[in-house]
């Protein structure tokens, strides 16, 4: 055991790969392994790979099960959280109910507790990232998705069922394109990793000129956010107004978030959010144009700073905050 310290112990559980994490009360990370999730061999295999991966950030922590003071896994998906089930997750095929929690608990004997991912960096942006000693925020992750956490008055708000903040399902566009949740015109079907790349490929098969097709050699399927990013970079035009058609559409989005919760801060993680100004400029100008004006003059649009690691240390503070909650209780 490190002295005074309370280790906890975080999974970040993605479509692509799982990250676990020893994490300090200070959000400092003391150890992390990484692992592919498999997720098209169902939950069963996933599972497995979760404790494989705990097993390897225990040992490389030096740490026993029995020296943690919790568990927290965050999670893609729409969790029943006071149940600790994953009801269904766009990117784990096959999860429908499936009681994550409990199993965890039972097979390393610690309290556990499941959080949204997005919710978990939201948090952990809040407590140990740029969101530090602000009160209200509203943070979105722009990935090959689009998922949101909101902090109202310091805490992370759940809603009557622990599933609020969807905020990639907002809609922006009545009879927009459709959206991998079954509606039309969602923010996440628009200004996404995945919509980005989509929407690349649809004006090049239209006969649109542009050097993102050099980029993937001809091979249109291979087209991502990111190699539009870099065409934009290198000055095409076709691909710098697709990422101005997102950043645009991003911006419709925060003057929405703006007018409902006036936040003092919107922090934007995600992959595409490496783009920066790019897409940030845009958006901040939209929403002086749509928002109304004491809040616009409040409100700050930044990137997140955890990066990568904000899930863990978001499950992990979800996991302090709980155990603080209980302690309070008893
Ligand atoms: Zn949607």
């Amino acid at each position: 055991m490190i002295s005074g310290e309370w280790p906890v112990l975080a999974v970040d559980l993605g479509g692509t790969k799982i990250m676990a994490a020893v994490v300090l009360p200070d959000g400092k990370v003391l150890s992390r392994k990484y692992c592919l999730t498999m997720a098209d061999r169902g939950p069963g295999v996933v599972i497995d790979r979760i404790l494989s991966a705990v097993n390897g950030a225990m040992a490389q922590a030096q740490l026993k099960t029995s020296e943690l003071i919790g568990l927290g896994v965050a999670t893609a998906g729409i969790l029943d959280a006071k149940k600790g089930i994953v009801t269904t997750s766009p990117n784990l095929p096959r999860w429908h109910n499936v009681q994550l929690r409990d199993f965890l608990a039972k097979k390393l004997g610690v309290a556990t507790y499941i959080i949204n991912d997005a919710n978990a960096a939201a948090l952990g942006e809040h407590r140990f990232g740029v969101g530090r000693g602000f009160t209200n925020i509203i943070y979105l992750t722009v990935s090959t998705g689009i998922g949101g956490g909101i902090i109202v008055n310091g805490e992370l708000y759940s809603g009557a069922d622990g599933c609020a903040a969807e905020l990639g399902h907002i809609t922006i566009e009545v009879d927009g394109p459709q959206c991998h949740c079954g509606n039309f015109g969602c923010l996440e079907a628009l200004a996404s990793g995945w919509a980005v790349a989509r929407k690349a490929v649809e004006r090049i098969n239209q006969g649109e000129k542009s050097s993102i097709i050099e980029l993937v050699d001809g091979r249109l399927e291979s087209i991502t956010a990111e190699t539009v990013e870099i065409a934009a970079r290198l000055g095409d035009q076709l691909a710098a107004n697709i990422v101005r058609d997102a950043a645009n559409y991003l911006g419709v989005g925060f003057a929405n978030f703006v007018n409902i919760f006036n936040p003092e801060l919107i922090v934007v993680g995600g992959g595409l959010s490496k783009m920066g100004d790019m897409l940030l400029k845009p958006a901040r100008k939209v929403v002086r144009e749509r928002a109304f004006k004491l809040p616009t003059r409040t409100v700050r649009i930044v990137r997140a700073r955890l990066g990568s690691s904000a899930g863990v240390i978001g499950a992990a503070a979800y996991v302090f905050d709980q155990q603080l909650g209980n302690r309070e209780k008893a």
